[in-house]
């Protein structure tokens, strides 16, 4: 009887003790797994409809359009609840809904990428070799370079012709259009190969994209298939080679989003870092019917995989000049804003790989199916190059999450010194905002085709809805 007694008390010191989080789930509330469904199925949408960062920023403004946003006017005078969006050079988007409160009391900011990894092609790619036509490439990001050869890939981006007009191309995505390949070696012949290292299996210069082989009418010379592929650019697109000069042409996985495994609890896709956080932020802001309290942002950023430079980078003042479009529009000072401002940094992180255990600690990891996953912080040996969170942020962000019923864990990447990452985080940060990164856990992330567990995709959704109208 004392005995028993004794384990009693053990179990409910347990429970009152001991962080124990359990599978997401173990913890939704009724009806939501129909909730996650039909989020998942307009996430998938999202995926297909925008492969590279301008096609994400031409969808985005079609929602947003519908949900009653219009373009901010510089000088205009902001109201509470007032939609506006700037579309940064069609390769960026700013997004907000003002709030009940001045500007002066802070903003609430979303931001997430919207470029992800893939081939782009050279400003002079189109080449013949042994009556073969290819185009050179330049790989986009991190990237296995193995993983993009032998799968089917289709061709995106812009020309601007000789005469400074410009033409969209969308090559692959049609079921009725043809799609592309990068080529490997057959196992037969791949001894030498094999000895390589991952780096050097299939090297940058060998990444060249396969457009054709038929060669032009009955033409003698060379470079009949060269001249074949050209005639088929100038009769569709009015184009002449030289034209490459000035395109951003991308070889991107020609596959849409599907769900994966038989309980269909997991998507499949390609860019879904950092699509999975922008869709998420994007939607949560577009839902807002009514003012929040303090004003909402949502930032949709290109070049985070490669630095977040440039222009349509989220180190680009193009953000600040936003921000303080918006500022003037109620007469509030920019730096007042930028000090109370809070902003989650929305990005995917690795979720833990049972197959690849050995480079991921299981106590800080991130699991499919245990919801958004926060990181304090980021970097790599011995957290440098990070942006870390204090911990009064996150237990800002703990409290809101807790009141609005959010599945969240917290997560480093992997084991310390196994490697690292970055995120926009820190140049948020830079700029006096009280920053912290959270997202959905990724499994093969920077592959061809990545996968999230819906649940996760469908918390973060959650998350940033809380954290715009707490
Ligand atoms: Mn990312
Ligand atoms: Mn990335």
């Amino acid at each position: 009887m004392e005995e028993k007694q004794e384990q009693t008390l053990a179990q409910q010191r347990k429970k009152e003790l001991f962080f124990s989080p359990t599978n997401g789930y173990d913890r939704l509330a009724e009806g939501e797994e129909e909730k996650i469904q039909t989020y998942c199925e307009g996430y998938k949408t999202f995926l297909n409809e925008g492969k590279t960062e301008r096609e994400c920023v031409d969808y985005a403004i079609a929602l947003a359009q519908a949900a009653g946003f219009r373009p901010l006017v510089r000088g205009e005078k902001l109201r509470p609840g007032d939609k506006v969006y700037r579309n940064n050079r069609g390769k960026s988007l700013l997004l907000a809904v003002i709030g009940r409160e001045s500007l002066a009391q802070g903003a609430v900011i979303g931001a997430a990428h919207i470029d992800s990894p893939r081939l782009d092609l050279k400003q002079n790619p189109l080449y013949e070799d042994k009556e073969l036509a290819y185009c050179k490439t330049h790989y986009y990001g991190g990237i296995k370079k193995y993983q993009w050869t032998t799968i089917p890939l289709a061709l995106h981006g812009v020309v601007v012709r000789r005469d400074g007009t410009s033409v969209t191309v969308r090559i692959g995505e049609d079921p009725s259009d043809p799609q592309f390949t990068v080529g490997d070696l057959l196992p037969h012949l791949a001894g030498d190969q094999a000895k390589k290292t991952m780096g050097s299996i299939v090297s940058a210069e060998q990444l060249n994209l396969f457009v054709g082989s038929r060669p032009f009418d009955k033409e003698e010379g060379s470079d009949r298939v060269k001249l074949g592929i050209l005639s088929i650019l100038h009769e569709k697109y009015g184009m002449v080679e030289e034209d490459f000069l000035s395109a951003e042409l991308m070889a991107v996985p020609a596959a849409k989003a599907v769900d994966i495994g038989l309980d269909r609890s997991v998507i499949g896709a390609y860019g879904q870092d950092d699509r999975v956080c922008s869709y998420a932020c994007l939607k949560a802001l577009l839902e807002l019917t009514e003012a929040p309290r303090r004003t909402a942002v949502c930032v949709l950023a290109d070049k985070e995989e490669i630095g977040s430079l440039g222009v349509t980078g989220m180190q680009s003042a193009a953000f600040d000049i936003f921000m303080s479009d918006l500022c003037d529009g109620q007469d509030a000072s920019l730096k007042a804003c930028y000090e109370t401002s809070f902003c989650l940094s929305a990005d995917v992180t690795a979720a833990y790989d049972p197959n690849f255990a050995e480079v991921y600690e299981a106590r800080n990891s991130a699991y499919f199916n245990y919801g958004v996953c926060i990181s304090k912080y980021t970097g790599a040996r011995g957290k440098s190059g990070a942006s870390d969170a204090s911990a009064e942020v996150v237990g800002k962000v703990r409290r809101i999450f807790a009141e609005h019923q959010v599945v969240w864990q917290l997560a480093e990447l992997g084991k310390t010194d196994q490697g690292g990452g970055g995120t926009v985080a820190c140049y948020m940060a830079n700029r006096n905002i009280d920053t912290i990164d959270a997202g959905v856990p990724v499994l093969s992330m920077h592959a061809p085709f990545e996968t999230t567990a819906k649940l996760d995709c469908y918390m973060t959704y959650k998350a940033m809805k809380a954290l715009y109208t707490d």
